[in-house]
């Protein structure tokens, strides 16, 4: 079994290999083949350093919808060992999503997280206020609207 440290959607993989725009174009569609086919797995590589963010969302959940807990991203190798997070069984070892693109540990009524104190390091480190593809202004709690467009359409 290969695996590879970092996400390959990540900005940090691109840059640290110093190839070009198709090469890592190619060699991302290669290593989701080999995911695919269970040959590759991808865990996440989370910075210690980065701090844990809360913050009061102040009734912003009804604009945003916890629109944050669509996004994709892979759960570190203690987090997949723990066993309480679950994972995308297609895209090892990425968070385990539902058919509405939402994260399958976030209550869809009340759209908070089931598992927050064992939630992922990204998500404990995620700060959307600083995100301009979510908030096009969070003081004035003004949404990009394309954050949504991910979403699988419903009906
Ligand atoms: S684990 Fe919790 S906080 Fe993280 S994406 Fe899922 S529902 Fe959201």
């Amino acid at each position: 079994m290969m695996e590879k440290n970092k996400n390959p959607n990540s900005k940090e993989f691109e840059e640290d290999i110093n190839i070009s725009e198709e090469e890592q174009a190619y060699i991302k569609r290669m290593l989701q083949k080999l995911i695919k086919l269970g040959m590759a797995v991808v865990y996440g590589d989370e910075d210690n350093n980065e701090k844990e963010v809360v913050f009061d969302h102040g009734g912003r959940k009804s604009i945003c919808k916890a629109i944050c807990c669509s996004f994709n991203f892979a759960l570190t190798k203690d987090e997949v060992e723990k066993g309480i997070i679950k994972w995308n069984t297609e895209w090892p070892y990425f968070i385990s999503k539902e058919k509405d693109g939402y994260c399958s540990h976030l209550n869809r009524e009340t759209l908070e997280c089931e598992i927050w104190e064992n939630r992922p390091q990204r998500c404990r480190k995620y700060d959307c206020r600083k995100d301009s593809k979510v908030w096009v202004d969070w003081e004035k709690k003004i949404i990009n609207e394309e954050v949504f467009k991910h979403l699988p359409k419903k009906g």
